[in-house]
């Protein structure tokens, strides 16, 4: 098991558009495998790419430890795209990894669809909702730079301004190994 430094909020590649995946070779492999090593470790179940320091389209999903949800299967996602999102919206409360003990309601739609890459490179579509699709586009979000406090109301995160000061420090305490510095990037 290699398990990987998570990169923490103020970190720069949170904040980066990642590149496509052009190939799944050895190297991409290994960074799938130590990806779920490390969600698995951290108690997470949605990773990207970008929160390792990997500067690659990609995420990994695991749900089965939640409640009702333990027949969900592991899931990797190369180069996703979201095709479609419902108007309905719902509030849910969600972390972070990279934002360690920090917790907020956020509104998003409730079902999207989506369309990705498997190991095999093989193209998948699929329309998911509630968990699934909330996981799914807190783990896109981070893809393209984002994340899940920049949707929060302005109001909340007036609160949260000292505590993501601290965790930009890392004047926290964390239970699985982080990132060392703002400028930290996994070479592949
Ligand atoms: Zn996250």
């Amino acid at each position: 098991m290699s398990l990987l430094p998570i990169t923490l909020y103020g970190d720069k590649i949170l904040r980066k558009k990642v590149s496509e995946v052009k190939q799944v070779d050895n190297e991409i492999i290994q960074l799938i495998t130590d990806m779920f090593d490390t969600m698995r470790n951290a108690g997470g179940i949605g990773l990207a790419a970008n929160q390792v320091g990997a500067n690659k389209s990609i995420f990994v999903i695991d749900i089965s430890n939640v409640e009702g949800y333990e027949n969900s299967k592991p899931l990797i996602l190369i180069n996703p795209e979201i095709i479609n999102y419902s108007k309905e919206k719902i509030i849910f409360e969600e972390g972070c990894l990279s934002i360690p003990d920090m917790r907020a309601e956020v509104e998003r739609p409730e079902s999207i669809t989506i369309s990705y890459y498997d190991s095999d490179l093989k193209e998948h579509t699929l329309t998911v909702k509630k968990l699934l699709a909330r996981v799914m586009q807190h783990e896109y979000d981070h893809l393209k730079g984002k994340l899940f406090i920049d949707l929060i109301d302005s109001e909340i995160k007036i609160k949260m301004k000292e505590p993501l000061a601290k965790i930009s420090k890392r004047d926290i305490a964390v239970e699985y190994p982080v990132s060392t510095s703002k400028d930290y990037q996994l070479v592949l």
